[in-house]
């Protein structure tokens, strides 16, 4: 599955490199921003699976992005680790009420960080992180690519691999097949958006190979859902 994309909202460009370089290190995509306004644009433009948010930023401030990132559709499901240099207590709880995920003083250990970025995305996407998912009778591991389907293994080609752990990380939600590009086949890539329903015929079939109901929802108009 694609590999989680991380914003980082800093302003401070020595904080803002070294958090870049730990995240790719640990095989996140980044993106990076240094105003609140920025951070805006970037979060529509990049749809992060996470993001990383400087409390104190000239202009818009941390915590009135965080309100606005928690208040918009899509957005309130994306986990915010916020940063900031404040330490009294009163400031952490009204760090966390702007809906905050998490709240990390500066000055911060890396690993800490870092630790508390895999803790969000194992709640949020928890296949990306390697946790084996489950939906009814269909479990898939992704750290030995294998799916099964009640007891029996079922083989799938990268692709369906990819597009079924996208579907099993979010039971029950529809992807548009610009959603599915995105997070399959990745956002730089050019492909008609009808590869997307020839990989979900294929999946379809690799799914009920050995019996069982179809659990993929074709949903006319908008895209497809597991369940
Ligand atoms: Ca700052």
């Amino acid at each position: 599955m694609a590999a989680p994309h991380v914003l980082i909202v800093e302003d401070e460009a020595s904080q803002r490199e070294i958090l870049a370089y730990n995240l790719a290190a640990e095989g996140y995509g980044v993106t990076r921003a240094e105003t609140g306004d920025e951070a805006l644009t970037l979060f529509r433009e990049s749809q992060p699976d996470l993001v990383v948010l400087d409390w104190m930023l000239p202009g818009v401030s941390g915590i009135e992005i965080c309100r606005q990132l928690k208040r918009a559709g899509e957005g309130r499901a994306v986990p915010v680790i916020m940063l900031s240099a404040r330490t009294e207590e009163q400031d952490r709880v009204r760090g966390l009420e702007t809906g905050a995920d998490d709240y990390v003083t500066k000055p911060y250990s890396v690993a800490e960080l870092m630790a508390r970025v895999r803790a969000q995305l194992r709640r949020s996407r928890p296949g990306s992180v390697g946790q084996t998912l489950t939906y009814d009778d269909i479990s898939l591991d992704p750290e030995s690519y294998r799916v099964h389907r009640d007891t029996r293994e079922i083989k799938l080609g990268p692709t369906e691999f990819r597009l079924l752990a996208t579907f099993m990380e979010k039971p029950g939600r529809v992807f548009s097949r610009e959603q599915l590009l995105d997070r399959v086949w990745g956002r730089d890539i050019y492909v008609d958006s009808r590869t997307v329903d020839v990989h979900v015929g294929r999946l379809r079939k690799a799914l009920g190979v050995h019996g069982g109901a179809d659990p993929i929802r074709t949903v006319r108009g908008a895209g497809y859902s597991l369940g």
